[in-house]
């Protein structure tokens, strides 16, 4: 049995409930439409406190609990999951600093993203790097000093990750950046910008390394507006750099620390996608409620037919479900517990729902689902992407599976 919910985060919760009905709610259709994204609403969720809030106080950020957390990002789900999307990525973008940066770094790169002042985005997946993340070929080369900061990849793991090891010798100044980053949510409106690169492409992951790169910075330029099914008013493009000079106070962390540092932001970000896909799915099945109860044929409102009825009840017993998960990932993360896994089977569970709630939606509301007039549509369209983004549902069934398996004391499991 869950805990009860705190004051502070049914506070959080009525917040961004309000916020997401007055102000996001009446212009989702014609932005998605548009593909226009609405910075003034970023800004706003910046002047409510929801761009810090789950980060603690100690750095800037709000101190709320990460299940408060959730129920915010249900809320804005719930109306619309562009702006969602938009938010939970500025949000993990921020958890590196958090997390791994130095203490300069965070005062240098945080006041303006928890502020909402600058936008953030989380730069990883390349053309031929998606679910293989580990493949990424954009190349970050030492520029000037000594022979940089190479962690050695036998280090005890739980040493201080904002700590240099120092192995290696003297640190470079700078970097240079050559590559292609595809699918970067939030780019080009975005200011601020967490990206991978590899210092040794033979290295594999132990060669990843987590950059801050900042828009305008030279060799810096933006490719390809991504054309999107859904979440159309979430803005997203490929970033090239070309030879982009990156000083090395902007590096997170040490060389090759950095695919660790995106599978733990990406640990904390697939819970908030997960409260954003229970929140599309809680929309689906209230909208469908209140239209069977409307819509009459055969001589009554189509909430009487049974075969009906049994679809609404399906949906909210699997929308209960991936709330009841994702609130348990939550939890253990306010817990401090390892979260790899249990955020793993919340997002795929929450994004599944919502793309089956969503299905059903359309379907129960016959042609007028089907018209882009209603936004029943635009919920189908948006939940696809969640079964792919953060992860896809067939990579978390590998990290299950591998957790399953390492607990039976497999040879096959995770590691
Ligand atoms: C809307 C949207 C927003 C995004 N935003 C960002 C962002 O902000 N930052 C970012 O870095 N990236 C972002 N991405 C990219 C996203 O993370 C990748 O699309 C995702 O990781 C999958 O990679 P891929 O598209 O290259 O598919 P691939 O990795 O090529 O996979 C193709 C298919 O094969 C399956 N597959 C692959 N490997 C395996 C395996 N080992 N076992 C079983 N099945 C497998 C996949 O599940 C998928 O069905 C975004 C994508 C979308 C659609």
């Amino acid at each position: 049995m869950s805990e009860p919910l705190t004051d502070e985060e049914r506070l959080l919760q009525a917040t961004a409930r309000d916020f997401a009905e007055r102000e996001i709610a009446p212009g989702a259709a014609e932005r998605d439409e548009a593909e226009r994204y609405d910075r003034s609403l970023f800004t706003a969720m910046g002047g409510l406190g929801l761009t810090a809030a789950p980060f603690p106080a100690s750095v800037g950020g709000a101190g709320f609990s990460y299940l408060g957390w959730t129920l915010a990002m249900e809320e804005l789900g719930a109306v619309d999951m562009a702006m969602a999307v938009s938010l939970s990525v500025h949000i993990l973008s921020q958890y590196p600093v958090v997390t791994w940066g130095t203490e300069e770094q965070r005062d240098r790169w945080l006041p303006a993203m928890l502020s909402g002042e600058a936008l953030g985005a989380f730069a990883l997946t390349e053309p031929l790097a998606g679910s293989d993340a580990a493949a990424l070929r954009t190349r970050a080369e030492r520029v000037g000093g000594g022979r940089g900061a190479r962690k050695d990849p036998g280090a005890d793991p739980g040493a201080d990750p904002g700590e240099d090891s120092g192995a290696g010798g003297g640190e470079p100044d700078a970097y240079r950046l050559t590559g292609t980053k595809i699918w970067i949510s939030n780019a080009p409106e975005a200011e601020r910008y967490l990206v991978f690169a590899t210092v040794d492409p033979s290295a594999g992951r132990d060669g990843i390394t987590a950059f801050l790169v900042e828009k305008g910075m030279p060799g810096f330029r933006f490719g390809t507006h991504e054309r999107k099914m859904g979440i159309r008013a979430c803005p997203a493009a490929e970033l090239i750099f070309e030879g982009c000079e990156v000083p090395v106070a902007n590096r997170v962390g040490a060389e090759g620390d950095g695919y660790r540092i995106a599978l733990s932001a990406l640990g904390e970000g697939r819970i908030s996608i997960a409260a954003a896909c229970v929140g599309l799915a809680r929309s689906g099945l209230e909208s469908s409620a209140r239209y069977l109860g409307e819509r009459t044929a055969f001589g009554g409102p189509l909430s009487e037919q049974q075969g009906l009825r049994f679809m609404l009840a399906e949906m909210a017993r699997d929308v209960a479900a991936a709330r009841a998960l994702t609130r348990e990932a939550a939890a253990a993360k306010d817990r401090g517990e390892p979260i790899a896994e249990v955020s793993s089977l919340a997002k795929w569970t929450a994004s599944d729902t919502a793309m089956r709630v969503a299905t059903d939606a359309v379907q129960l509301f016959g042609a007028t689902g089907y018209s882009r007039e209603t936004g029943i549509e635009r919920l189908m369209r948006d939940a696809k992407g969640a079964q792919i983004y953060e992860g896809t549902n067939q990579i978390h069934r590998e990290i299950v599976a591998g957790g399953v398996l390492k607990r039976a004391g497999s040879r096959a499991g995770g590691s």
